[in-house]
């Protein structure tokens, strides 16, 4: 089974569509969440998301900007951003929205969950080893994939030792893949980092590619049409700096 792991598209578009042309072949898709919120087109992401899959994890800006609650705690421009959102939502999908399951999901069996921020907070952010920590040695979860800090890579332990796992690229303008085999008796969170708002310093669209029978994990950068979202992020009324910030990949 070849999982395509998606998060954080933020109503990117053009993003996901550069990652859909650029992947290769997968049997499901599973989505981390925060589908909407940032970006210029939330309606066009979520059809298209919906297209891929069943498989869906709620993210803190699909609850924000779904009505549900937790936009007090965003910054101003994020609030702005999910305001508009809620605005400009249809009511279908803001009710679908709604109805996202709240994480860990176990999509693959007992060993393989996802989730969006840590499995115990979808608003809280897994940074460093310390904040690894917890999930990694409480759990019985052999893999973890997560998403909410925007930033490519992941951690392992193998309870002697704990890694922060960061794919190598060579340049930053055209697609590259970096693959991580996985070892036996190692646990690991994984994350594919952000399809719409890359904050790791790559403007790249991120993405992976989860392989259970080969036990490889895949993570993947490709260049997109940034120009064309900023541009309707503009059009659309949303803050500057949410244009800005896609080129700078922060
Ligand atoms: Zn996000």
């Amino acid at each position: 089974m070849r999982a395509l792991i998606l998060s954080d598209i933020h109503a990117n578009l053009e993003a996901l569509e550069a990652v859909l042309a650029a992947s290769p072949a997968y049997d499901v898709v599973w989505n981390l969440g925060d589908l909407v919120g940032y970006g210029a087109n939330p309606n066009e992401v979520i059809d298209a998301s919906r297209r891929l899959g069943t498989v869906f994890v709620r993210g803190n800006h699909d609850r924000a900007c779904s009505g549900l609650g937790g936009i007090d705690e965003f910054n101003p421009i994020a609030q702005r951003a999910a305001r508009w959102t809620e605005c400009v939502l249809s009511s279908e999908h803001r009710d679908w929205l709604r109805g996202l399951a709240t994480g860990p999901i176990h999509p693959d069996g007992p060993y393989v969950s996802c989730v969006h921020g840590s499995p115990v907070d979808e608003d809280e952010y897994i940074v460093t080893v310390r904040d690894a920590w917890p999930t990694l040695h409480d759990t019985g979860t052999r893999l973890t994939f997560f998403g909410h800090t925007h930033i490519q890579g992941g951690f392992a332990t193998n309870d002697d030792e704990w890694f922060k796992l960061m794919p190598e690229y060579r340049s930053n303008h055209q697609a590259e893949e970096f693959e991580l085999r996985l070892r036996d008796g190692a646990r690991y969170l994984i994350n594919p980092g952000s399809v719409g708002q890359p904050r790791d310093g790559d403007w790249r669209a991120a993405f992976l590619l989860y392989d259970d029978a080969q036990r490889l994990i895949t993570w993947y950068r490709v260049p997109y049409n940034v120009r064309g979202a900023q541009n309707r992020i503009v059009a659309a009324g949303l803050p500057d700096r949410l244009a800005w910030r896609l080129r700078d990949g922060r």
